[in-house]
């Protein structure tokens, strides 16, 4: 059985796609999607040694290693142009998933959907998204044993199309996710808010230099456009 996070990106796989699933770890996830019937074809991917061979012995053990390909390398390095069709990196932060998509550009030929699971920092992705020809088409975020996980899925398309005027703040908060406004974004973005209160504070103890005063004024603007959706 997957986890809720896991889980909510498998949905996002279209039956019978040929996947790459970067960072793999223990393959959990194409094994079962594999397992389930769901693919008949994945890449796991790994730059780790410990990791790379847990997969391998995974897909072994459910005797699925003709399906799940088990391969060591970094980011998208093991993938080949028109090899898949869905991208997966799923459990890192924003910038080293951006990273990865950044580095590995050419092999993203034949690639028809990107599934990220961003930790932190989903607004690194969908500014590379916006700037790199991908529509975002879904988003969902979710709470799990106490934290916030937030799954981001795109496809060749319009990179435009989900925002509006309000673009800065849709980049940061999801243009989905903020009209859906679900507990877990709520819960996402109060704490969000009170560490940024918390860092006004600090400002506000400190000698107001030129540079202060602006940072200042940037985060009482961020708050309160925040506060306010
Ligand atoms: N994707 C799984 C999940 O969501 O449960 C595992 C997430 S785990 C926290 C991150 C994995 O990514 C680690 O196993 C790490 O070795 C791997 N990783 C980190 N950077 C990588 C890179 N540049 N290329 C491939 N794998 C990488």
């Amino acid at each position: 059985k997957l986890s809720k996070r896991l889980e909510t990106v498998a949905d996002f796989v279209i039956e019978g796609s040929r996947i790459a699933d970067i960072g793999s770890d223990h393959a959990y996830l194409p094994s079962f999607l594999c397992v389930n019937g769901r693919i008949s074809f994945a890449v796991a991917g790994e730059v780790n040694e410990g990791p790379y061979q847990s997969a391998l012995s995974q897909v072994q053990k459910l005797g699925i290693a003709d399906k799940v390909h088990v391969r060591k390398g970094n980011g998208l390095e093991v993938v080949s142009p028109n090899e898949v069709e869905h991208i997966i990196i799923a459990g890192m932060g924003g910038a080293l998933i951006t990273d990865i998509l950044e580095a590995g550009r050419d092999k993203l030929e034949g690639v028809k959907r990107l599934i990220l699971q961003p930790n932190v920092m989903a607004d690194r992705i969908r500014k590379w998204l916006l700037t790199n020809g991908w529509e975002l088409i879904n988003e969902v975020v979710l709470e799990e044993d106490e934290k916030i996980y937030e799954v981001l899925v795109a496809e060749r398309g319009n990179p435009d199309q989900p925002y509006s005027e309000n673009r800065e703040l849709e980049l940061l908060l999801g243009p989905y996710l903020m009209q859906d406004k679900n507990p877990a974004f709520i819960k996402k973005w109060e704490s969000e808010l009170q560490s940024w209160k918390r860092i006004l504070l600090q400002f506000e103890q400190a000698k107001e230099t030129e540079e202060v005063k602006a940072k200042k004024e940037e985060l009482i603007q961020l708050i309160s456009k925040v506060e306010e959706v």
